[in-house]
Parts: C-alpha cells; sequence; structure tokens
C-alpha cells in the first residue's frame, strides 16, 4: 500500500476530472520538480513541473489580486491604515514578479493592463458583503486565516480551512473568498466543496460542535462587484461533503497508485472537449494539440 501523501484541494480535483493526462503529467511526474524541490535536479521532472506551473496572464492577475485581498484584509484586522498608492505600488510589483517567473518577460504595457483589471477588486472590497461590516459593533469577533494551511485527513492533506471566521450574533461565519467567479450562487458540486469548511470547523476545539452554528458564505467578483452567497450549515450538508471528499480522495489515490514517473502519458485521457486546452503548458506536447 503506497504511504504517498494525497493533497486534496478544489483545484487539484477540478484538474484530475477536466484532464487526467494533465493531472499526471504535472502532479506525478512533475512532483518534485519545483526550483529547489527534492527532484528538482532531474531534467525532466523539471521541464514537466515548470511546463504544468505556467499560467494565463489572467490567472496572474488574479493571484496578484488575491495577494493584495489578503493584505487588505489583515491589515483591517491590525487596525494599519490600507492606502491605494502602496496598494498599488504592491500589487504593480507581484505581478511584475509573476511574470517573470511565468514567462521570463516584464511587459509594462501587459502590467498595466493587468492592474486595471484586477485593481478594482481591491478598492471596492469595502463594499463587499460582510467584509463591509468588519470592525462594526455588528461583528463581535473575526480573525482572517490561512487557507493554505492544510488540514490532515488520515494521511491526506486537504485544504479546508476558510478565509476568515466571523461572528456576529449566536452565528459563526466562514468565508470563502475569490478574485473571479461567473455567478454569484454556487453549482451543487461547488456547495459542497464549500461544505468541507465545516468538518475544519467542527473540529476546532474553541468552535460549536453543531453544523448549524454555522454559515457558509462565498463572496467573489462577479460582472464588476462583489457579490455574497450564504447558507446556514447543517449535518446533512457536512455528511454530502465528506463524502464527496472521501470520493474524490479515492480517486486522487488512484491516480497516484497507477502511475508513476515514468507512466506513458499517451495512455490517459485527455480533455476531448479542449475547453480547458488553451491555458495548459502541455499544449505542444499533447495529441490534442495535433488537432487545434
Ligand atoms: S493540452 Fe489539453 S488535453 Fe493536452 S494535457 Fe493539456 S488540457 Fe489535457
Amino acid at each position: 500500500m503506497s504511504r504517498k501523501t494525497i493533497v486534496w484541494s478544489p483545484s487539484r480535483i477540478r484538474t484530475l476530472n477536466e484532464c487526467p493526462r494533465r493531472y499526471v503529467h504535472f502532479h506525478v511526474v512533475g512532483n518534485g520538480g519545483w526550483p529547489g524541490g527534492p527532484r528538482a535536479q532531474d531534467e525532466n521532472v523539471a521541464l514537466a513541473w515548470h511546463l504544468g506551473s505556467k499560467r494565463k496572464h489572467s490567472d496572474l492577475m488574479l493571484r496578484a489580486t488575491a495577494d493584495g485581498v489578503k493584505d487588505w484584509i489583515l491589515m483591517k484586522y491590525r487596525g494599519e491604515k490600507w492606502t491605494e498608492k502602496s496598494a498599488k505600488n504592491e500589487m504593480t510589483a507581484r505581478m511584475r514578479c509573476k511574470l517573470k517567473e511565468n514567462c521570463g518577460d516584464i511587459d509594462d504595457v501587459l502590467v498595466k493592463k493587468m492592474m486595471v483589471d484586477g485593481f478594482p477588486r481591491l478598492s471596492a472590497l469595502e463594499r463587499a458583503p460582510l467584509i463591509s461590516q468588519l470592525g462594526s459593533e455588528r461583528v463581535e469577533e473575526w480573525m482572517p486565516l490561512n487557507r493554505l494551511e492544510p488540514h490532515w485527513v488520515g494521511n491526506s492533506r486537504v485544504y479546508t480551512v476558510p478565509d476568515l471566521i466571523a461572528k456576529i450574533g449566536d452565528k459563526w461565519h466562514l468565508v470563502r473568498l475569490t478574485t473571479q467567479m461567473w455567478r454569484r450562487v454556487p453549482s451543487e458540486i461547488q456547495q459542497l466543496e464549500l461544505g468541507v469548511m465545516l468538518k475544519w470547523a467542527l473540529e476546532e476545539p474553541s468552535l460549536p460542535n453543531s453544523a448549524e452554528q454555522f454559515v457558509i458564505h462565498r463572496i467573489g467578483w462577479v460582472h464588476h462587484r462583489w457579490l455574497g452567497w450564504r447558507k446556514i450549515g447543517s449535518a446533512v450538508w457536512n455528511d454530502a461533503s465528506q463524502i464527496m471528499l472521501a470520493h474524490d480522495l479515492k480517486e486522487l489515490r488512484f491516480m497516484h497508485l497507477t502511475n508513476r514517473e515514468d507512466s506513458i502519458l499517451d495512455n490517459l485521457a485527455t480533455d476531448n472537449s479542449k475547453q480547458h486546452c488553451s491555458n495548459c503548458g502541455y499544449r505542444k506536447e499533447c495529441p490534442q494539440n495535433n488537432h487545434n
């Protein structure tokens, strides 16, 4: 039995479901190939990692914006003054750095465009649902959290921590922030993914032990403004999310057990719809590309 640690996050499972070939190329072949990683000396591994971590400019913009959102919230929590000028400088530096890492070049016209697309998300945060109430009397206590902090389920690392938690009245609000979403109401599968925050909350000793005491929020940027969706937690929701998580972990474990660093990628299923190929770093060597 493999003792390999399996990592679950909504984006990983989405990659696996969209294109198993891409998943294996990045998370199995390229595993450990990041700069300074344990397998970075192996050229094939480093190349697999490098190609798999390529991102579209719009993704880089969203990542830099998400870092800016984190700063905004942390400063609010610490009572520090957020200024547009220093936030703009910080975000420009992040975008330049991400572009350099991703493609080696920095195009200042592109950076300007990325700022025009990304920065309004930061300057509008003070009007975002629930965020606008932080620091007011209505919110008894609140705290930013680190969603990149893993939570262990057996030998698996799962990302279930909310971006922030707030107590309003007798409920605890668990908030997931997203710098880009296409519709306010999450799909059924996204609701199950959001529901994993309940497991984290129920296992926290300082929080209530009943799912009904929590309200799950998804707050995100849709068509030029922040919109929020919320739903009271329930044992049924928590159970359904746990079933989904167990199923996902089984699928991920299977992929890691049946594939190795030297797997023949051409034997793996690809994204036949080609819907996700345009932002994939493996396009050049992928059979799907022959038909593009
Ligand atoms: S180019 Fe498309 S089909 Fe090929 S690995 Fe990437 S996402 Fe999958």
